[in-house]
């Protein structure tokens, strides 16, 4: 294990990432498989990691955002498949086939400019449909024509699957993901009609597979439910399945000191005591991820609430303590202390994002630990 000489830590459970991987599992049923989503460095909990654990756990796959991002995968052992889900630039094809990467692609252009490239070994193609999510993807069966047989025509490339992406499968509101249902039964009635090789279908992510069970053809892109959050609190409130939190962020307190009545804390002195109160000061700040933003929160000390207080700085903030503490007391941003929790889903709602955004802002400079 890497060392580190402070007092910040990211606790990383990958047996909870098994266990989910498991529920997951369990709720798709045997005859289907999954993709287990590390991109952005695993939602920050470490992709190759979480990979090795979800791959043991039983993932088929690995799907990621950037060819770097699989490239490195590759690199660090994985053999297993691994798809780029975003868009590769075309003359980088050749280092993708290489390395036996499957690329998305979704342009005539792309293809054209691949069919250019001196290949040293096929190369592997999942086609991309916009059904509704207007992102990435083709929008018409004509598309889908010319693209077929810009595949066909070169035996160095392989179909091996065809995705699409749903934008409000984590909303209560049912009508636009049936819309995008029916582009794609529609979609898959001609791929049909033009293609008997078999090719792998995959459609749904976590909301959309934990809310529409049985509607995910053969594999699941599971990204966030792999690491223990619900999609949205919509997803949450219906509890299909337990999911268990992978990650949680802690620190120790560095320095206690008692302030007076009247003497304030941190730039811009926002926050003066109203009477004699212990500060405690946490060296973890915003160039960590703990963005100013967050002033006000509260953390966990000695199982108890505490709130953060003044100005977030660069690389520490202060909380008001309910009596003295020593110098290494446990501070828990994300995660339990005894019976109380802070959960990712709270610190979105402090922060009016979503959960999937807290893992991912909390800064390489923080250690993850696996345990
Ligand atoms: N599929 C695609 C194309 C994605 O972009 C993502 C993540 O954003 C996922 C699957 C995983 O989604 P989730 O984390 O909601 O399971």
């Amino acid at each position: 294990m890497q060392t580190f000489y402070r007092d910040s830590w990211v606790e990383v459970r990958l047996d909870a990432i098994e266990y989910n991987i498991n529920q997951l599992k369990q709720h798709i049923g045997k005859d289907k498989k999954i993709y287990a989503v590390v991109k952005a460095d695993a939602y920050g909990h470490g992709d190759t990691q979480v990979a090795k654990a979800a791959l043991d756990a039983g993932a088929a796959a690995l799907a990621v955002s950037l060819l770097d991002e699989a490239i490195r995968l590759r690199e660090c052992g994985f053999t297993c498949p691994i798809l780029v889900m975003g868009w590769v630039r075309p003359q980088d094809a050749s280092i993708a086939a290489e390395m036996d990467i499957s690329l998305t692609f979704f342009q005539e252009d792309w293809i054209k400019e691949v069919k250019n490239l001196d290949l040293a070994n096929p190369l592997k193609l999942h086609m991309k449909w916009d059904t509704g999510m207007g992102r990435l993807g083709i929008r018409s069966v004509e598309e889908m024509q010319v693209l077929l047989k810009e595949v066909q025509e070169d035996e160095r490339l392989i179909l091996e699957g065809i995705f699409t992406h749903f934008a409000t499968a984590d909303d209560s509101d049912a009508a636009y993901y049936q819309e995008q249902q029916k582009r794609l039964g529609e979609m898959l009635t001609e791929f049909k009609a033009l293609w008997q090789d078999q090719v792998n279908v995959h459609t749904s992510n976590s909301a959309a597979s934990l809310r529409y069970p049985g509607n995910e053809e053969d594999f699941v892109r599971f990204g966030i439910s792999m690491y223990g959050l619900y999609p949205s609190p919509v997803v949450k409130g219906e509890r299909q399945i337990e999911l268990q939190p992978a990650f949680s962020l802690h620190s120790r307190i560095v320095h206690v000191k008692k302030l007076k009545e009247g003497e304030c804390v941190s730039y811009g002195a926002t926050y003066c005591a109203t009477e004699d109160t212990w500060i405690a000061t946490v060296p973890l700040g915003y160039a960590d991820g703990w963005i100013r933003r967050l002033q006000g929160i509260d953390v966990l000390v000695d199982g108890k609430r505490r709130p953060i207080v003044g100005r977030i700085c660069m690389d520490q903030f202060m909380i008001e303590l309910d009596k003295e503490y020593d110098v290494g007391e446990q501070v828990t941003l994300i995660g339990r202390q005894g019976d109380e929790e802070i959960t990712a889903d709270e610190v979105a709602a402090y922060l009016d994002t979503i959960n999937y955004e807290i893992p991912c802002m909390i800064s390489e400079r923080v250690p993850r630990v696996y345990k």
